[in-house]
């Protein structure tokens, strides 16, 4: 999982000093200093969020790592397809449902003000429409909803090969993200 390229343009704007540094040098940098980072509980404090914190895992990418390269390729054409799959119910969802993700509460547009982040989760896939409704046709009212990137990973992490397109429940990936993120508090 890569930043896009608004995290470097962000970072390189807060940190001249960096502006030597390739956008993948950029993200070494700041994904090691996350892992460092010894104040996430006093940070947690200053804000009230009023959460224990025990640690900073990556769940996708240990998902991802834990899969084969065959599955991750496919998870990730996977997720390709359906950002592909029809620009106008995605905007329908987001005016519908807004942007923050279902799955784990974060909103980009929020937090970072960049409204091109958040993608649409289509809740039955593909060949389950066309074989029940016979047609494409997307509800973003009843088959659409906002997730993060990170999330929308997770959740398609579960496919397991191309015919059968079986993700995780929105439920799941709740679960998962609470269960194993290292937060103890929920
Ligand atoms: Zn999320
Ligand atoms: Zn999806």
């Amino acid at each position: 999982m890569k930043p896009g390229v608004g995290f470097a343009s962000m970072h390189r704007s807060r940190h001249p000093e960096d502006a030597g540094l390739s956008d993948d040098e950029l993200a070494s940098k700041e994904l090691a200093l996350v892992r460092a980072c010894g104040d996430w509980q006093r940070i947690l404090d200053f804000y009230g969020i009023g959460r224990v914190f025990s640690g900073v895992k990556d769940v996708v990418a240990e998902k991802l790592a834990r899969d084969s390269y065959e599955e991750s390729s496919c998870l990730i054409e996977s997720l390709r397809k359906e950002q592909l799959r029809s620009p106008e119910a995605r905007q329908r969802c987001l005016e519908l449902k807004g942007t923050r993700c279902v799955v784990c509460g974060f909103d980009p547009v929020e937090s970072w003000g960049v409204a091109g982040v958040i993608q649409v989760h289509h809740l039955r896939p593909l060949s389950e429409m066309l074989s029940e409704r016979g047609s494409t046709q997307t509800d973003p009212e009843k088959d659409l909803v906002p997730v993060c990137p990170n999330c929308h990973a997770l959740i398609h992490s579960k496919l397991r090969d191309m015919g059968s397109s079986r993700c995780y429940t929105i439920e799941e990936a709740r679960e998962i993200v609470r269960g194993k993120a290292g937060d103890g508090t929920r």
